[in-house]
């Protein structure tokens, strides 16, 4: 607790006047560029990942950047946050950022992992197709028991997953919303990017 307290008084005392200008700004109202949906990895930061400020960049967070299908309707938060970011905010970008060393996709291949973890083995059927690709071989042999693969599949999976919202489908048609699919490699500094239709992930 003393580590937040300590940093809270940093920031107060440093950060904040040297962006007072922008939070009374920002207190009017806010005006985010994007929606990024990531993991709640503690080794990744959408903000200092993108040079944003507050104001820029609305998130959604959760075990294994998942999203769940229309269907499933707003039982984990994140199909509200979807509409408000989308018909509210009128975002024009939606991320879905997955990473390297993503201890959720690593539960994904070995169930054995969340044993003693009910809540997390149940998120984790958003990104069961996965699992099932493994079993039956949707996946190239090379990227079966490959993590890394397996992240970058399941980015691809949950951009799939945001198009089964008719405002996203609808927006993106139009032209008005890009969808993008993240993988950050986050200790080498480095995110290659997919875009929905395209086969493999290229740096950005
Ligand atoms: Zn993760």
């Amino acid at each position: 607790m003393q580590r937040l307290v300590d940093g809270f008084h940093h920031f107060q005392k440093c950060v904040f006047p040297e962006k007072k200008k922008l939070f009374s700004e920002l207190a009017a109202g806010q005006k985010p560029h994007s929606l990024f949906i990531t993991c709640s990895d503690s080794r990744i930061d959408p903000f200092l990942l993108t040079h944003a400020d507050p104001g820029e960049i609305f998130v959604v967070r959760n075990a294994g950047n998942t999203v769940p299908t229309s269907d499933l309707g707003a039982g984990g938060g994140e199909s509200p946050t979807l509409e408000y970011a989308v018909r509210v905010l009128k975002v024009a970008t939606i991320v879905v950022c997955g990473h390297s060393h993503c201890g959720a996709m690593a539960a994904l291949l070995d169930p054995s992992l969340t044993n003693k973890l009910p809540a997390v083995r149940h998120w984790l059927t958003a990104a069961k197709h996965i699992k099932e690709e493994i079993e039956q071989g949707g996946l190239r042999p090379s990227e079966r028991n490959d993590a890394e693969a397996v992240v970058k599949r399941n980015v691809l999976l949950q951009l799939e997953n945001l198009q089964t919202y008719d405002f996203i489908e609808q927006a993106h048609k139009e032209g008005k919303l890009n969808l993008s699919g993240w993988f950050y490699r986050f200790e080498s500094g480095e995110v290659e990017t997919i875009e929905p239709g395209q086969q493999d992930f290229k740096p950005l």
